[in-house]
């Protein structure tokens, strides 16, 4: 399956620089002059390729990183673009009891939150989630990823009833950002697809942000060779 427009979202500049430099993008006006998102745009063959980063933010001066600035950027970006496909990529911290090492590059099937436990009849399940995403077993099979369960929080921690609700998934990975983009999808009608790059074992022993701080970059340069090489098999020759 080939996609004539992708736009990309990804939530820090360290993970999307290599991928920006590898495909020489050129940097674009700010979607709106009021909003933190950074864009630039390419081709791969005949398909138009734009980038989202959702930026600085502007008083605290650090990326924007969780599903707040996510959803804004692929509402913007949808609006703005109107894209066949909103691809999202970025870390994530994953369980050495279900397989996970560091820089390995994960492809969701299914993207929840697990952060949004809400007891009430109804609820329950709009709390969870559960969006649709765009998955290709072939294709998941040829670039050598596994499927997981995307999961996402606010909170780079994680307290014991998150640990219990992100281990019910076979394979889970767990970040900050995807749930907001693929309800936007969902709600917009475009496909999401997910792939994201261990930076840190919630299992391992280590504190999420060290180990994610030391992880960072071989994570992000595994990340851009997994986004470049699904680049090429999705978009148009
Ligand atoms: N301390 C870091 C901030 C990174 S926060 C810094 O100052 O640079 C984590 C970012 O990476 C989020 O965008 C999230 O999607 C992803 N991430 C990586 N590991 C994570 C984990 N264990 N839990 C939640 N998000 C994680």
């Amino acid at each position: 399956m080939t996609f004539k427009k992708i736009v990309l979202i990804m939530a820090m500049h360290s993970e999307a620089d290599p991928i920006r430099d590898a495909l020489e993008l050129e940097e674009m006006d700010k979607l709106h002059p009021s909003l933190p998102m950074d864009s630039y745009k390419g081709k791969i063959g005949q398909t138009e390729l734009l980038l989202l980063v959702n930026g600085v933010d502007p008083r605290f001066q650090v990326d924007s990183i969780g599903t707040q600035p996510a959803t804004l950027a692929t509402f913007a970006a949808i609006q703005a673009w109107q894209p066949d496909l909103i691809l999202n990529a970025g870390t994530c911290g994953a369980f050495k009891s279900k397989g996970a090492e560091i820089a390995k590059v994960y492809w969701g099937n299914k993207v929840i939150h697990h952060d949004r436990r809400i007891s009430i009849p109804g609820f329950r399940e709009y709390g969870v989630g559960d969006y649709p995403v765009f998955t290709d077993q072939a294709l998941a099979q040829k670039l050598e990823m596994e499927f997981a369960t995307i999961s996402s929080g606010n909170s780079l921690d994680m307290c014991d009833t998150d640990y219990q609700i992100l281990d019910q998934e076979e394979r889970v990975v767990k970040e900050m950002e995807a749930a907001g983009i693929a309800y936007v999808a969902e709600l917009m009608q475009v496909p999401y697809l997910g792939i994201k790059s261990v930076t840190d074992l919630v299992d391992g022993g280590m504190l999420a942000q060290d180990e994610f701080l030391l992880h960072l970059k071989n994570s992000s340069l595994a990340l851009q060779q997994k986004v470049l090489a699904l680049l090429q098999e999705i978009s148009i020759k």
